[in-house]
């Protein structure tokens, strides 16, 4: 009898559970509106861990995506991507990569495959080719999003649209004839540009690596370098995603005073190696300060090339330096590695810094500009936002009640805008919506 009861409770809320992740469409003013509890925009990463918290909270809500599952690392992304982080980290605790082992690094049409599986595992509700155009408050509660295929309306909306939404090109140089202008989103293989010299501009991740690529494929390259953080990619036998673990840094609430706008150069190409500047510099890279001016048909350079090298060595000392005090610390049997305490000599552009290169002479014939991107929220007309623009949260949570965004930088922690990190604050945020039901 106990085990019919409990069978029969079993039935019951499964039923509800149904019920409730069901979308319903109603008829009002002659327009048809469905309705669901949470409407999530953005069927990345970040729209699909929401998705599986709200699903597995039995709460109803619909991802709408204006193109397909994953479609940044598709479109956004050069042909031979691949992760920055080894696959046993940078994954959903759910579900690991099928085509990669552990300590690989998977390529970007695996990433879009593991997320389209993952879609397919929880049944994401999840509808492509609609993009919402605008979110607006309702008078009595809730928000309503005109989208390109009709209209919905839900108590809360999930921004997950992207840490790196709009590519952005500073104004320094203009067009000029013989040389293409492009953004790193748009870069694809070395094959697919024109012969002559490449500049890029930028060395980040993204220009790091395809400056890389380009200078393995034969072509003279110019990399101008900004402030940077490069850890080294492996120290004593552990990936430098497991210290930046240990050493409590992917936890980390806001980046260290004054390094807010500091990029990190780390790669995961040919098996992952550490970025090392002055080595590209002893491969014939031509390494140049920040890009600062255009005058006479040069751009010019700023004198701060020295700098930038020698405090990305210093970041590059300090995590050793870290991970050694936390060996002893913690009296763990780790290789030590001396020799990756070596720093390569000063190269020729360092001693004798380029201030100008010449755009007008034909030698370069492409320009990359790694630069970032920026946010755009142009469709959310709620106030969410601050006087500068930024969306305005705690950890996600908007200051407009039913409001989140998800995928940020910095959203909650410094992994925010990672594949395990989301993962984590998608879980937070599903949390604060059930506990808005009751
Ligand atoms: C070059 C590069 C390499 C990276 N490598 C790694 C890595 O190795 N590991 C890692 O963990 N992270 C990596 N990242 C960071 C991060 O994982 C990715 O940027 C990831 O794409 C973010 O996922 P997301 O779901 O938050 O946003 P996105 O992937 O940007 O997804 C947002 C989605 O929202 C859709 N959208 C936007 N506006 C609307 C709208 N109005 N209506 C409907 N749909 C809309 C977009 O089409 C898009 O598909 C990398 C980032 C870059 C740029």
């Amino acid at each position: 009898m106990l085990c019919q009861i409990m069978v029969l409770a079993m039935a019951l809320l499964a039923y509800a559970r149904a019920e409730q992740t069901r979308t319903k469409r109603d008829e009002r003013d002659g327009m048809q509106v469905e309705k669901t509890d949470t409407l999530i925009v953005g069927g990345g990463q970040a729209g699909l861990a929401m998705s599986a918290h709200l699903k597995q909270a039995g709460i109803a809500h619909l991802i709408l995506e204006r193109d397909r599952i994953a479609e940044r690392w598709r479109k956004d992304r050069w042909d031979s991507l691949v992760a920055n982080g080894p696959a046993w980290h940078d994954r959903f605790p759910a579900k690991t990569f099928a085509d990669c082992g552990p300590d690989g690094f998977p390529g970007k049409d695996s990433v879009v495959r593991y997320f389209e599986e993952f879609a397919d595992e929880i049944a994401a509700p999840i509808r492509c080719g609609v993009e919402v155009t605008e979110v607006t408050a309702l008078p009595g509660g809730g928000f309503r999003a005109r989208t390109s295929d009709g209209v919905v309306e839900a108590r809360n909306v999930v921004a997950a649209t992207g840490p790196f939404q709009k590519p952005v090109i500073p104004p320094l140089v203009p067009e000029l004839p013989d040389v293409t202008q492009m953004h790193s989103t748009a870069y694809r293989s070395p094959g697919a540009l024109a012969d002559g010299a490449v500049l890029v501009v930028g060395a980040g991740s993204s220009g790091a690596q395809i400056a890389d690529e380009l200078l393995s494929a034969g072509r003279v390259v110019y990399l101008s370098v900004g402030p940077h953080d490069r850890p080294p990619r492996r120290y004593r036998g552990k990936d430098f995603v497991w210290w930046l673990g240990v050493l409590g840094k992917w936890e980390m609430k806001t980046p260290p005073a004054g390094r807010e706008h500091v990029t990190i150069a780390v790669s995961g190409a040919n098996g992952g190696h550490t970025v090392d500047f002055r080595r590209f510099a002893h491969r014939g890279m031509q390494l140049l300060g920040m890009a600062e001016g255009f005058a006479d048909g040069r751009l010019t350079i700023a004198p701060d090339l020295g700098t930038n090298i020698r405090e990305g060595d210093a970041n590059y000392l300090s995590l050793l330096d870290e991970a050694d005090a936390y060996v002893v610390r913690e009296g763990l049997d780790l290789p030590a590695e001396p020799e990756a305490r070596h720093i390569p000599d000063d190269p020729a552009c360092l001693t004798t810094p380029i201030r100008t290169v010449d755009l007008q002479s034909g030698d370069i014939r492409t320009i990359i500009w790694a630069t970032g991107f920026v946010q755009e929220f142009g469709w959310l007309r709620v106030d969410a936002f601050d006087d500068r623009g930024r969306p305005a949260h705690q950890n996600g949570v908007s200051i407009v009640p039913g409001i989140y965004f998800l995928g940020l930088p910095w959203l909650s922690m410094r992994g925010s805008s990672f594949i395990w990190g989301v993962w984590a604050d998608a879980e937070r945020l599903a949390g604060h919506i059930a506990a808005r039901r009751e």
